[in-house]
């Protein structure tokens, strides 16, 4: 019954806050999925800003009022995960390496990241480290 509650209330609340999360994660859990799986640290928290869509971009920056514009210095656009793994021409070599294996697009992200023990959600997790780091070590 707490179970039923919660979940009718996670899909009222998701209409409006934490779209992005619901496309992850429809249904509630009543375990963590970190639970059930073997993954580094590192991955364990990228894979929960990425799920959240909290990552280390200048959108989520500029959120926590921590850079003045959430756009990408290069690109001009809005960086969020999409821009920095999918669109961003400073990583355009790396994505093309990484593409020629998996091959995703925008559309599938929440799609790789509803399975975060998946091979295509391990390599996710390490472009878009290695993205971060690229944006940063500028
Ligand atoms: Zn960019």
């Amino acid at each position: 019954m707490c179970k039923c509650a919660w979940q009718e209330y996670f899909d009222v609340r998701s209409r409006t806050c934490g779209i992005w999360y619901k496309t992850i994660q429809p249904q509630i859990s009543l375990r963590p999925w970190v639970d059930s799986i073997q993954m580094s640290t590192l991955y364990i928290k990228l894979a929960m800003r990425l799920r959240s869509g909290h990552i280390l971009g200048n959108k989520f920056g500029y959120l926590m009022k921590k850079v003045e514009s959430p756009n990408c210095r290069d690109c001009g656009v809005v960086e969020d995960i999409q821009h920095v793994v999918l669109e961003c021409a400073r990583n355009e070599r790396l994505r093309l390496n990484y593409f020629k294996v998996f091959e995703y697009n925008a559309g599938q992200i929440n799609t790789i990241l509803a399975y975060p023990s998946s091979d295509e959600a391990t390599m996710m997790f390490k472009l878009t480290d290695i993205c971060l780091r690229n944006n940063v070590d500028d």
